[in-house]
């Protein structure tokens, strides 16, 4: 560590001044924080000393590894340079411009233009404004009503918590604002009942043209998913139902937004996780893979389609932030992208780790208390049941999720629980022995919710 002195009360300091993200600070006062001082790979190391492999990737994004001197350096030399200057009022600055391009040559024909923001809930907040402003630039003002999902998330600013379907949020702070309606997620698991995965993806898309009937097509201005939905499980959805979104987005005319905040940048083995799922949005909204975490750096992918009438129709778009194309952050995330194009960790999540993942983390499978265990590329979800035969699942999700979790923290396996669904996304550079470890671990934590609780 470079200006921190060593601080053996770190704990009480943090209880008494900091207050953190997502987190019953009684409790955690209580309990004390977990403080995490270096990292290697795919490993994090505590202030004991502590090892623990990430199957997280931080929080979904460090997808590079972490201890990349290459980034670090990139940066470096930047601050030197030019530590910031903005990209307003007819100003850019190389990386940022550079980074624009970069990104634009991974999504296909449509999406040319990148916006940037900090974070995945900026790009929200911004893809929302757009899409508006898209709309009223055409002549069409009323075209306003935005449609997302239930237990979906898309950030904790004003129109990311709102859009986000997640009741919890929506109860602190008067949300979701209006303008916007959550439909059902495809959570065949859960609540698909009797009808096939398939049949019940047709069902829940359908939704979709349901609610814009009862809106009014020309009331609604966009429908926003994410490929795969993340912090609400991991629920992958069944094949039937990315197509037939898209089939009711392009038939209704409104704009289709997928969020890629996690998906994007080769989480799914493919560069963005609409391409995997073979749809084109109009709007995407990215942040985490980007830079892999290593700086905040967000944006929002604008398809020609938008992009044509922001800059012929509209004038100014009165929307913007300081740090927009930071050129630092800039600088981290073009070395990011140039690992994962010179290491072919996109190719590698497609052809060898996803592979050799799905296989592993199916296996748990055949453990007493898993009802199922999906993955796309590096994307897990492990549903955790009673039963496996009718679905049913646990009285205490929440409960059961927590125990797992812990189980796996004491024994050096960081993984993630939303309710009764284990969730991994590893680092694309996992190794095979990595991630027997991490199923292994996983394994002795299923066993101990097994003995533990009954239902
Ligand atoms: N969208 C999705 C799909 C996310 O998973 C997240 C963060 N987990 C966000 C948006 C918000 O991103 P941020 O935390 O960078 O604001």
């Amino acid at each position: 560590m470079t200006d921190m002195p060593l601080l053996s009360n770190l704990d009480a300091i943090d209880a008494a001044h900091h207050l953190h993200p997502f987190s019953d600070m009684k409790k955690l006062n209580a309990a004390g924080t977990r403080i995490i001082e270096r990292a290697e790979g795919v490993h994090i190391f505590d202030n004991t000393g502590k090892r623990y492999l990430d199957a997280f990737a931080g929080l979904w994004c460090v997808n590079v590894g972490y201890g990349r001197t290459e980034i670090a350096d990139a940066t470096h030399q930047q601050m030197q340079e030019l530590p910031y200057y903005n990209t307003f009022f007819g100003t850019t600055t190389p990386p940022a411009t550079l980074l624009a391009q970069k990104i634009a040559s991974h999504t296909g024909d449509t999406l040319n233009r990148v916006f940037f923001t900090n974070s995945g809930s900026e790009a929200n907040d911004t893809w929302f404004r757009m899409a508006r402003v898209y709309w009223k630039a055409l002549g069409k003002p009323n075209k306003t009503q935005v449609i997302a999902r239930k237990n979906a998330y898309h950030g904790s600013t004003i129109a990311g918590a709102s859009l986000g379907g997640m009741r919890w949020m929506h109860e602190q702070g008067n949300l979701p604002i209006p303008g916007i309606s959550h439909i059902n997620q495809p959570y065949w698991y859960a609540e698909g009942g009797d009808l096939t995965p398939a049949e019940f993806g047709l069902k829940v898309a359908r939704e979709l043209d349901e609610k814009i009937e009862e809106l009014g097509q020309d009331n609604v201005a966009a429908f926003v998913a994410e490929p795969i939905q993340g912090a609400g499980g991991v629920i992958v959805p069944p094949d039937t139902y990315w197509p037939e979104i898209a089939r009711i987005c392009r038939e209704r005319n409104i704009l289709l937004v997928c969020d890629e905040v996690i998906c994007g940048f080769g989480r799914l083995g493919t560069w963005f996780g609409h391409q995997h799922y073979g749809v084109e949005p109009d709007l995407a909204p990215i942040a985490k893979g980007l830079s892999s975490g290593y700086l905040p750096i967000g944006g929002v992918l604008v398809s020609d389609r938008v992009a044509d009438v922001m800059v012929e129709e509209l004038g100014d778009f009165y929307h913007g932030f300081t740090y927009s194309g930071h050129p630092v952050c800039a600088a981290a995330a073009l070395k990011n992208l140039r690992i994962i194009e010179e290491e072919g960790l996109v190719e590698r999540v497609r052809d060898d780790i996803g592979p050799y993942f799905a296989e592993a983390w199916k296996s748990l499978e055949d453990h007493e208390v898993v009802g199922e265990a999906v993955s796309v590329g590096l994307m897990g979800g492990l549903q955790m049941a009673v039963d496996k035969a009718t679905r049913r699942r646990y009285a205490k999700p929440d409960d059961v999720g927590t125990l797992v979790r812990n189980h796996c923290l004491e024994n050096g396996l960081i993984m993630r629980a939303t309710g009764d669904r284990m969730l991994a996304s590893p680092a694309f550079t996992i190794t095979h022995s990595q991630l027997d470890e991490m199923v292994e671990t996983l394994r002795k934590g299923l066993d101990h919710l097994r003995d533990a609780v009954g239902e």
